[in-house]
């Protein structure tokens, strides 16, 4: 080996050693870090390239490799994107032209390795931000599901008219309450309402009449109990309201005035056949029964509904706009 070759080869050691071995080391810690090679040649220059209509045509810029930009028209045909084209880059004469020795070209593969890492970083965090988006989207979808889901909960146990619960959804509550009441051993009342003679007023004044005497019982009903206690329309002009940790006195208490509310009503009608416009009321019959869970071991739903219906069967025998406990 010459004098000169040797020369040759300590210098270019020396290069790599100090020029880039040291890139590894800071691109861990700056990985926008890239080797500064001087020696950078612009292809449209180099290749003397006509090819105005490319993207790199005229760029001077010291950072710009031609070999890492998509859509350059190397010879007049448009290329791909830097991993399609690299394998005919590298031995371009562009390349090998801002490569003179052997450490410009490691450096270069170097930047190359790096700007490759950095273009799947930026998929990476590109396709987390749209996951994340997309969590959002599912996030408000489920949100909205819920809101839906709870308004059909809703509609399913209402009944329309009167803005009460329906007679489906007593079942589950009356089930719910003995159970309650067997376990803590509370009182529980529950009373039947039904509107005496509501046929004949239906009959008269129309079933539209009717309707509004129905939704005004709803409203009379919600105003006499207390947050805790729930009404259900249990039939056409029958009511059931439920009253947890009430007993029968305090039962017929609340009963009371819900009979003698409605009797105070009176309604605007017109009479069917007759149109002159006059008012009308009815009276309400209710029964009640209340349970102690020490006194009445597993009573059940139907018997509760029996012994109600029992009460207001007394009632109704009774003649109507009355209240009777089931005793
Ligand atoms: P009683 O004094 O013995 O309770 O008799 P009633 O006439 O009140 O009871 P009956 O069972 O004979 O008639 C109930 C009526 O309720 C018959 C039906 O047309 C009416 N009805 C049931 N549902 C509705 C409704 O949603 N709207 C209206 N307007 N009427 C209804
Ligand atoms: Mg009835
Ligand atoms: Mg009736």
């Amino acid at each position: 080996m010459s004098q000169k070759t040797k020369e040759t080869i300590n210098d270019l050691s020396k290069r790599i050693r100090e020029d880039i071995l040291p890139l590894f080391e800071q691109a861990l810690s700056n990985n926008g870090f890239i080797f500064p090679n001087p020696d950078i040649v612009k292809c449209w220059k180099s290749l003397d390239c006509q090819t105005t209509s490319c993207i790199l045509y005229g760029d001077e810029s010291e950072a710009v490799r031609c070999w890492q930009v998509t859509g350059t028209y190397c010879g007049g045909e448009p290329q791909g994107s830097f991993v399609q084209k690299y394998g005919s880059c590298s031995n371009c004469k562009v390349f090998k032209e801002s490569c003179p020795t052997i450490v410009e070209e490691l450096g270069e593969h170097f930047n190359n390795v790096m700007f490759l890492l950095n273009k799947q970083k930026q998929k990476v965090l590109e396709d987390n931000r749209h996951i994340e988006h997309l969590n959002q989207e599912l996030l408000s979808a489920l949100e909205q599901l819920d809101v839906k889901n709870r308004e059909i909960q809703e509609i399913m146990i209402t009944d329309k008219l009167t803005g009460l619960f329906n007679r489906h959804y007593l079942i589950t509550v009356l089930e719910d309450e003995i159970a309650r009441c067997h376990r803590y051993g509370h009182p529980l009342a529950i009373m039947m309402l039904d509107i005496d003679k509501f046929k004949s007023f239906n009959d008269n004044y129309g079933h539209i009449a009717g309707d509004k005497m129905l939704s005004f019982i709803g409203a009379l009903i919600k105003e006499n109990i207390r947050k805790f206690d729930r009404a259900f329309r249990y039939g056409g002009e029958e009511f059931v309201v439920v009253l947890p940790e009430t007993d029968l006195t305090l039962a017929y208490i609340v009963a009371e005035r819900i009979r003698k509310g409605f009797e105070a009503k009176s309604f605007s009608v017109n009479r069917k056949e007759a149109s002159s416009e006059k008012t009308a009321s009815r009276t309400l019959s209710i029964g009640i029964t209340a349970t102690f869970a020490y006194k009445t071991n597993n009573i059940n739903v139907e018997e509760l509904i029996t012994q109600t219906d029992k009460a207001l069967y007394q009632a109704k025998s009774k003649g109507g706009n009355i209240c009777i406990r089931y005793e």
